[in-house]
């Protein structure tokens, strides 16, 4: 290994330890925890900042070998709202740069997770004179074209433009999401670096559907089509309860709702009586939350796993859900869009409407495709945490040495680094 790096990772509106799946922890949380664990494990040093819940205290947690959440309060009056946390990035960089002269740190560079982190790691890298590099996530321009759900703030789509401007350099999970940030944000290709998002491999595995079904207690002559993730309209939900209204009056035909705040969320009761006006009520389950160590249970359970989505910047629920055998129908985003033009087995891309995604599932139902589930799980072991950080290591290694692109490989097929296209 060259020198080993101190880095510091800003998670300011989300922390990485949040439960999975409730409104603002969901694909970010899991990615910002494993990236560090592997850094961590290969050693370098990474301290992970976050805010803290109104009225907690500051607090130093371990999470791994050399990684540390850190856990900032800026004194604020009131509770903070994710959308009004923006106006606090010259709080939370002075709140991180206390904590580093208190600690005696010094960092190498700074890696900001979505627009919010990246205002205060701006701050910070003018500051220490460190390289700054930025993941989005989500990207303002793409959320609101979708039209679901209500669009972002200009001040935000402002932001991401200006951060895409002056950052050493942005990462991107995905050729889709590359293309994404030239074409709405006009990024420029050279700095734009392909990070993508993995699946722990051990634990995401093809595994009996029997077993799995008397788990958790689902019936395993059901026919069970699965979807799992924060319920939001962006996540097509909706679409879902569509397809199986479309599917026909079949007892046996169920949808599990994996993801949610519980009967309280406001998006879950949105969905209920969408599924009660298509008369399926009764075949949707809504599970809420599920810890990510007990999901290939729910993934194995499944006959079919559906994704929705109207935009994804990467979708780690798709490759979890292919990791563990499972056939996946999917609507035209994020990393599974990329891997159906590669032919991935167990792989059926749709537009996304109810009715193309119906047809989908019809053919896996009547077995008119058909895939093995070890080949679909073989066929997507190049993503894993270990190379993701090893990508995201090279984008830092450029940005602090000025080292040439050495262009690490994709997943995709692709040189990653778009500059050595
Ligand atoms: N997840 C989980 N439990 C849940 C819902 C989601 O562990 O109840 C995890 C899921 O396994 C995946 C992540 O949250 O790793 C969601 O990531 P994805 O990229 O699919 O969506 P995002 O939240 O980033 O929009």
């Amino acid at each position: 290994m060259s020198n080993p790096l101190a880095i510091a990772m800003l998670s300011i509106h989300s922390s990485p330890i949040g439960i999975l799946g409730t409104r603002n922890n969901g694909g970010m949380s899991v990615y910002v925890r494993a990236l560090a664990r592997e850094m961590g494990r290969a050693g370098h040093r990474v301290d992970i900042f976050t805010r803290a819940r109104h009225g907690r205290k500051p607090a130093v947690t371990r999470l791994s070998a050399n990684v540390c959440l850190i856990t900032l309060t800026i004194g604020a009056p009131t509770p903070l709202e994710k959308g009004d946390l923006y106006r606090y990035a010259d709080d939370y960089a002075t709140a991180i740069e206390a904590f580093k002269a208190d600690a005696r740190s010094r960092y190498d560079v700074i890696h900001s997770h979505y627009w919010i982190s990246g205002l205060v790691g701006r701050i910070l890298a003018k500051r220490w004179h460190r390289p700054h590099l930025i993941t989005f996530h989500t990207l303002a321009a793409l959320k609101t074209n979708t039209g679901t759900g209500s669009p972002s703030p200009a001040r935000r789509l402002r932001a991401e433009g200006e951060l895409i401007r002056n950052s050493d350099a942005i990462l991107a999970p995905c050729q889709t999401e590359i293309d994404n940030l030239t074409r709405f944000y006009a990024a420029p290709p050279d700095r734009i670096w392909q990070v993508p998002g993995g699946v722990d491999l051990d634990h995401f595995q093809p595994r009996s559907r029997k077993v799995a079904c008397r788990q958790l207690g689902f019936a395993p002559r059901d026919f069970i089509l699965l979807c799992v993730g924060r319920l939001a309209p962006l996540k097509g939900q909706a679409r879902i309860i569509e397809t199986l209204a479309r599917l026909g009056d079949d007892e046996h035909l169920k949808l599990i709702l994996v993801g949610g705040d519980g009967p309280e969320d406001v998006e879950q009761q949105h969905l209920q009586q969408i599924a009660a006006q298509a008369g399926v009520a009764a075949r949707v389950v809504f599970t809420g939350s599920i810890p990510h160590r007990e999901l290939p249970a729910y993934y194995a359970a499944a006959n079919v796993y559906v994704q929705a989505s109207h935009y994804e910047s990467f979708g780690l629920v798709g490759l979890e859900a292919l990791a563990c055998g499972r056939s996946v129908v999917t609507s035209p985003v994020g990393i599974l869009a990329t891997l159906a033009e590669r032919g991935q087995p167990g792989l059926i891309l749709t537009d996304g409407s109810p009715g193309a995604m119906a047809d989908a599932i019809a053919a896996v139902r009547d077995g008119t495709k058909v895939w093995p589930p070890e080949a679909i799980h073989t066929a997507v072991r190049e993503f894993n945490w270990p190379q993701a950080a090893a990508s995201a290591l090279e984008a830092y290694a450029q940005a602090i040495h000025g080292n040439p692109a050495t262009g690490p490989k994709s997943p995709c097929g692709a040189a990653t680094h778009t500059a050595a296209l």
